[in-house]
């Protein structure tokens, strides 16, 4: 090891999520008994797409294993965009649905925005819709969206030093990077949102105490974009068949060339792996990183949704 060689620590998002489940489904148990409810996650799904019936499966049967009920609702992929407003506007009505969750993305002629703003903001636990981007912006109860309130949740139950930290986004999408900015600076921290057009975003990177990738680009975030010691928190998600780039990525590894043997391919992330160890003080892995945190954190927003539900009733 050089002197500037650190061993790199795992922020394990896959133990975590584990945990944050264990909470919900006890959080769900106990509402049952102190009132009776037990919290109601529907999935609406238009078309066929197989990566979203894979998500929306994994999604269902978490929630029914933290003792939810949770229901998909199929729509053909032909669905009218005035079919999509009904189905939402039924679900909004129903008031053993506490959590309403749009699949995206939706088939061409949807309106996506359209559809988001349909659904009750307190039931969007996506945290997609204007008013609960408006609570989180200005501090009030609402839904963050669930990946980027899975990283906070991460980092805090690392004990990462939020408060006063400079963290840098690299990303801007309303899904990840800018509320992901939003949550940082909810936490304290100097917060800087890179994007496509940053100048030398090698450098802005490299002031990071707490470094986010969110760029969706394979390996993007080299060495050179991380202070030495840095939290990296890798949101990518990509898929790798090529073995000179798994080896590239992963440093040779068995495991992971074993894995590109049997499946055909690796999942890998925008941070590039072997760049980033030995010298980013904490790592996410991919995958196990912030994945399942995702997933985690809808369970978690449906339980308080359904908690909040019963408050005002
Ligand atoms: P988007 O494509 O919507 O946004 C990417 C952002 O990165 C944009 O703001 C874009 O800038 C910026 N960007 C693109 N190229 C560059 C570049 N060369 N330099 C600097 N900035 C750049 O992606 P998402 O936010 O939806 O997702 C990001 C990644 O996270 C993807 O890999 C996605 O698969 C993954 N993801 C993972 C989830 C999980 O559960 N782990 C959940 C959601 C997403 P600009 O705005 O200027 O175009």
């Amino acid at each position: 090891m050089t002197e500037t060689q650190i061993e790199t620590k795992v922020l394990d998002g896959k133990a975590t999520a584990k945990a944050i489940r264990a909470e919900v489904a006890e959080g769900c148990a106990s509402l049952l008994e102190r009132h009776g409810i037990r919290p109601g996650l529907t999935v609406v799904l238009v078309g066929e797409d197989p990566a979203s019936s894979i998500y929306v499966r994994s999604k269902n049967r978490a929630a029914e294993r933290a003792g939810m009920t949770s229901d998909i609702i199929r729509l053909p992929a032909d669905a009218s965009e005035s079919k999509v407003l009904e189905t939402v506007e039924q679900l909004n009505a129903d008031a053993s649905v506490h959590g309403i969750l749009i699949q995206l993305p939706l088939p061409d002629g949807i309106d996506a925005s359209k559809v988001i703003k349909a659904i009750d903001p307190d039931k969007d636990v996506d945290g997609f819709h204007p008013v609960n981007v408006g609570r989180v912006n200005i501090g009030l109860p609402g839904f963050a969206p669930c990946t980027p309130a899975g990283v906070i949740e991460l980092l805090k139950r690392y004990q990462i030093e939020l408060s006063g930290a400079h963290a840098v986004v690299i990303g801007r999408s309303n899904i990840v990077g800018k509320p992901m900015a939003a949550l940082l600076l909810r936490e304290n921290c100097t917060v800087t949102v890179c994007h496509s057009r940053t100048k030398d975003l090698p450098a802005v990177a490299a002031q990071a105490d707490i470094l986010i990738a969110a760029v969706g680009r394979l390996g993007m975030v080299t060495a050179d974009f991380i202070r030495p010691g840095a939290a990296v928190i890798d949101v990518g998600i990509h898929r790798v068949s090529d073995e000179a780039m798994v080896r590239d990525l992963f440093d040779d590894d068995a495991k992971r060339l074993a894995t590109l043997a049997e499946k055909g391919a690796v999942v890998a992330g925008d941070v590039h792996p072997a760049q980033a160890a030995n010298r980013a003080g904490w790592l996410t892995p991919v995958p196990g990183g912030v994945g399942p945190l995702t997933i985690a954190m809808l369970l978690k927003n449906t339980l308080t949704a359904a908690t909040r539900s019963a408050e005002r009733a």
